[in-house]
């Protein structure tokens, strides 16, 4: 997963996305989950970004795959197949808590759309699910087939890495999207997103509807990636709480289990 020139201070990035995807599903669970923890996950996690390039998993991901196509097969390329596995394993269980607030790449693009500006909600959800399977598709056989790494030309590397390069800029400009229209690298492009998106659709915790509802269609109107309708089955639901401080009954919306 690592490379050759692994640094154990990646194992760091790991450890937090595991540990805090539990603490972040327990938090929920319990209704401790606030506005105020999910901004400090933030800021915490863009931070790891840049002091440790970790938890990069989508860069890592795609790292597996180089690796395979090399022959370098070794305990850290085992270790990330079980990272990984882990995590979709949690998505599976409590949804992205990962993409929510433990990605670096997603942190920032988080931090972009909090910019006050007039927002545009790009709601073709399948559409774009569709585009992210099929870049998932090419960056595995570009990796195994040519050694390509396709997701570099997306520039989070450097950027991460504070190199000023093209590459860079091309994150820069992935980021000032990001300001009007919600997270485009993860629902466009990013390859782990599209697994966790499998992983997460029959999730066992999930934010649902509750007999408070009144049906206003504030919820619906604010979330950016059309989940929030109450047979939406939220695999891209980023639990950014939008529908949750918009709605004005209390309890209309709760992080649980399906009653039965
Ligand atoms: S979709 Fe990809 S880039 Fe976005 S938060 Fe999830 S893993 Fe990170
Ligand atoms: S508004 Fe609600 S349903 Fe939509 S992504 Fe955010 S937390 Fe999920």
């Amino acid at each position: 997963m690592f490379g050759a020139n692994f640094n154990p201070l990646l194992l760091i990035g790991i450890a937090y996305a595991i540990t805090l995807s539990i603490v972040s599903a327990y938090l929920w669970a319990s209704g401790r989950f606030s506005a105020r923890i999910r901004y400090l996950l933030l800021i915490i996690t863009i931070i790891l970004g840049f002091a440790t390039f970790s938890p990069m998993i989508p860069h890592q991901f795609q790292s597996l795959f180089i690796q395979l196509a090399e022959g370098r097969i070794g305990t850290m390329l085992f270790a990330g197949i079980i990272g990984l596995t882990i995590l979709t394993l949690l998505a599976a269980l409590f949804g992205r808590h990962f993409c929510g607030y433990l990605c670096p790449i997603g942190a920032v693009q988080e931090a972009a759309y909090t910019i006050p500006t007039k927002k545009v909600l790009v709601q073709q959800k399948g559409i774009l699910s569709a585009i992210r399977g099929l870049f998932l598709v090419a960056m595995i056989g570009g990796a195994l087939l040519f050694g390509i790494a396709l997701l570099d030309y997306f520039g989070f590397s450097d950027f991460f890495k504070i190199t000023l390069s093209a590459g860079t800029l091309v994150f820069i400009v992935v980021l000032l999207i990001a300001i009007p229209i919600y997270r485009p690298f993860c629902r466009i492009i990013c390859p782990v997103g599209a697994i966790f998106q499998v992983g997460a659709l029959p999730a066992i915790y999930k934010i649902r509807r509750t007999d408070a509802c009144i049906e206003c269609g504030k919820c619906e109107r604010v979330c950016p990636t059309n989940e929030a309708k109450a047979e939406d089955n939220k695999s891209e639901c980023y639990l950014c709480r939008r529908c949750i401080e918009v709605c004005p009954k209390d309890g209309a919306l709760v992080y649980g289990r399906k009653r039965a």
